[in-house]
């Protein structure tokens, strides 16, 4: 019955990655990696989440299961992050918030609900480019997929003008995946004038706005960040959703901690639309797993240890920017000066700029690995390399 099954295409990432592993120079840098790690080089266990794991281990409780839409203190801190603690949303009850499997579950579940909802000529624009999994969920779910322009190779920042005049045309109805802030792949986001820009034509176009939020606190802070919902919600849109990851703020990237939030014109339609996502989880994976949330609430609930975790989020941002900066400046002294934009950018992926044929040569020459686009993940920099990774950089853009 297998017989005829064939191999499903590789991950480009996953194969970057094996080829670093084996690789026997010593010198190595792994610039392709998708994930904060600290200036040791590994993923860090934050202080805030490891006290709210010992607490937990000092006192274990039975392991019932959560409720279908997950841990309600989990899912009331997530709003209060999203859309402010003040939100005259969530005063108003038009926000129905669950919990799910990481970012991408929440992406899943976002985009099967809209598909029944919108029925069989769904569609959603993403931007070009964009995270590889917008496109295989948006797709895998039913819809039809459609690009909006938003990075500019030329100036390295967004093509604002062709965004506009791309979202102009879509049809009333269509979703608008936007990503909140912290661009991946390319490290380019909106300002805010832009993104008043964005949200008035949304409104104007009836749109429905998909906001992607994987990286909160990485950029500016976890207000700053959250920009684009604030104002999806000051300009009265009456229809739109959130997809959230704690993966990256948190660093807790294996318990996948995520939450779907859908916005309506009132509480009586948040009730209908959060009975419609727990249907929609009740069918995929029943209910979501209960340690990460655990961890995410325990921080998020206590004064104390929200403070910790906003400190620990900023040193991690700080290490970003900081390594950006230093980048630029070591690339500048050895006769790259063309480099700056890399403290324009935001959030730990960058669109270098470098072609396929230099990441060829950083890679063949000097055992640094980079995606063939040219994204790099800054975060992957520390004191120990960045000269290295500075004068290879420098000299593949000599030619
Ligand atoms: N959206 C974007 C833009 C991402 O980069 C990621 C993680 N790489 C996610 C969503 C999903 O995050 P998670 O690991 O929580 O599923």
């Amino acid at each position: 019955l297998f017989a005829h099954v064939e191999m499903a295409p590789g991950d480009p990432i996953l194969g970057l990655t094996e080829q670093y592993l084996a690789d026997p120079r010593p010198n190595k840098v792994n610039l392709g990696v998708g994930i904060y790690v600290d200036e040791a080089g590994r993923v860090p266990l934050l202080e805030c989440v490891r006290e709210v794991e010992q607490a937990l281990a000092r006192d274990p409780r039975p392991r019932g299961y959560l409720p279908i839409d997950g841990l309600p203190a989990y899912d009331r801190a997530t709003q209060k992050l999203l859309f402010g603690a003040d939100s005259p949303l969530l005063a108003a009850g038009r926000v129905a918030t669950a919990q799910t499997i990481g970012g991408s579950g929440a992406l899943r579940v976002g985009a099967d609900l809209l598909r029944q909802i919108l029925g069989p000529g769904a569609k959603v624009a993403i931007s070009s480019p964009s995270w590889g999994n917008h496109h295989v969920v948006f797709r895998t779910a039913g819809f039809e997929l459609l690009e909006y322009r938003y990075y500019d190779p030329a100036s390295k920042g967004v093509d604002h003008a062709g965004l506009l005049e791309d979202l102009g045309r879509l049809q009333p109805g269509t979703v608008v995946l936007l990503h909140a802030c912290c661009h991946n792949p390319t490290g380019v986001d909106l300002d805010a004038t832009q993104w008043h820009q964005v949200v008035a034509l949304l409104k104007e176009r009836h749109l429905l706005p998909f906001v992607d939020i994987a990286y909160q606190g990485f950029d500016r802070g976890t207000e700053r960040d959250a920009l684009a919902i604030r104002l999806l919600g000051e300009a009265g849109v009456d229809a739109f959703v959130v997809a959230n990851s704690y993966s990256k703020s948190f660093s807790l990237y294996g318990e996948r901690v995520g939450a779907l939030s859908f916005v309506g014109a009132d509480r009586e339609e948040a009730a209908r639309l959060r009975s419609r996502i727990k249907a929609t989880i009740r069918a995929n994976y029943s209910s979501p797993a209960a340690h990460g949330a655990l961890l995410v609430a325990g921080v998020l609930e206590s004064d104390e240890l929200r403070a910790r975790w906003e400190g620990e989020l900023g040193q991690m941002r700080g290490r970003i920017h900081a390594m950006r900066a230093a980048l630029v400046d070591k690339l500048a002294a050895r006769g790259a000066p063309q480099y700056g934009f890399f403290t324009r950018q935001a959030g730990m992926f960058s669109y270098s700029g470098l072609s396929r044929a230099q990441v060829e040569r950083l890679r063949e020459e000097y055992a640094i690995y980079a995606l063939s686009t040219g994204r790099i993940c800054v975060a992957a920099l520390n004191e120990a390399n960045i000269d290295y990774v500075a004068g290879a950089v420098a000299a593949v853009s000599k030619g």
